[in-house]
């Protein structure tokens, strides 16, 4: 197919491609859907082999949010039965990070529920960094606090973070819709003081919302412009008790599409399979692996994942291996960029227009289990 001929030379060239060829690539039939992963899995294998980062999640403050993302099950009125707990302490979070890392995650992701931390709570964060950093030598650590003010990317820059995630999510002309109480620009606004403080942005996306082609588009060319160094595609969880509990529009192949997209515009970028990974690609999780090259291992941060160990199989099986701590992750143009300080919402990934699916997605509610062990718990962690 000579589009596919097209994206992969541009995708080794880490040229953007156009609009048109980014809506054609979902826009494609499931009769070419094994064409298109193999595309897309040459720039992936082009730019990381064949390594597979794991990272971890740890939700350091679950639950009560007083922003309403309708996406999320921590949210402002949500019905969703999930843990609800206020900040762990700094050795309860470092120990289950430490389970992570045990089960091969190079990169612990720090979150906290919330529209921003207060400058208190960017002090109890730094505790946690440095507890957790003085514990396992060389770990990568991500903070995930939500819209950051002045001067606070920098204290957790000084503080040892390596990182800062925060999701674009979806487009400018759709961000109303799913939330009323911050706006694009907000978000958008922290991943640059990220980038501005020399952490390493982390910037994705979550499908399945109810957007159209042109907003999936959109907002992973957004995310090409902010630069990130990874970019999380969360397919929406449809938790019972949110306002999208019934938004049960992807099938497996769809994700697929929308992975081999991203890897087309974003080539070099670490892509991450993130929330809805279990749910939505189902039994072809190891198709999406020639796309992605990074996953969390374990559970979400208010749902579970499939156990780490079966994570781990997967990989193995597939042919790929799990990135260790003394590997690079990103391309060497980009991790020298990063380390001259030229590096470029958070919280829960989770209705797609466009080429209706070729069969309706049932709804798999059955795939959806609350998060009961782990952080917050006395349960062990998954890991
Ligand atoms: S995504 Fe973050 S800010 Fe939005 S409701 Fe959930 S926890 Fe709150």
């Amino acid at each position: 197919m000579d589009l596919l001929n097209t994206l992969v030379d541009k995708g080794l060239r880490r040229e953007l491609p156009t609009r048109e060829e980014a809506l054609a690539v979902l826009a494609t039939s499931d009769d070419d859907l094994l064409d298109v992963v193999a595309a897309a899995g040459k720039v992936r294998r082009h730019w990381f082999g064949r390594r597979v980062k794991l990272n971890y999640l740890v939700n350091l403050k679950s639950g009560l949010c007083p922003e309403d993302c309708s996406y999320c099950s921590q949210r402002l009125g949500s019905k969703a039965d999930i843990l609800k707990y206020t900040w762990l302490k700094p050795d309860e979070a470092s120990q289950a990070a430490a389970a992570g890392l045990a089960g091969g995650a190079k990169r612990v992701c720090l979150v906290a529920s919330g529209r921003g931390p207060t400058d208190r709570d960017v002090d109890r964060v730094s505790q946690t960094i440095k507890a957790i950093k003085e514990q396992n030598e060389g770990v990568e650590v991500c903070a995930c606090l939500g819209l950051l003010s002045d001067g606070q990317a920098e204290r957790l820059r000084e503080a040892g973070a390596d990182a800062y995630n925060h999701n674009l999510n979806t487009s400018e002309s759709t961000y109303g819709d799913i939330t009323t109480t911050h706006t694009y620009a907000d978000r958008v606004d922290t991943v640059q003081k990220a980038h501005a403080a020399g952490l390493s942005a982390c910037s994705g996306l979550i499908a399945g919302m109810g957007e159209s082609d042109e907003d999936l588009v959109d907002v992973v060319f957004s995310l090409r412009e902010l630069d990130p160094d990874s970019v999380p595609v969360n397919f929406l969880i449809p938790f019972e008790g949110t306002p999208l509990a019934k938004e049960w529009n992807l099938t497996p192949q769809r994700c697929l599409r929308i992975l081999a997209m991203v890897r087309f515009v974003c080539p070099d970028v670490e892509v991450r399979i993130a929330g809805g990974r279990e749910v939505h690609l189902r039994t072809m999780q190891p198709l999406a692996l020639h796309l992605a090259n990074s996953i969390f291992l374990g559970d979400y941060l208010t749902s579970e994942g499939q156990a780490g160990k079966a994570d781990l199989e997967m990989i193995a099986d597939a042919g790929f291996e799990v990135e260790g701590a003394d590997q690079v992750t990103l391309p060497e143009h980009r991790a020298q960029a990063a380390a001259c300080g030229d590096t470029g919402g958070c919280h829960e990934g989770g209705g797609v227009c466009g080429p209706a699916p070729a069969v309706a997605a049932e709804p798999r509610t059955d795939l959806v289990a609350v998060r009961r062990r782990g952080a917050g718990t006395d349960l062990a962690p998954n890991a």
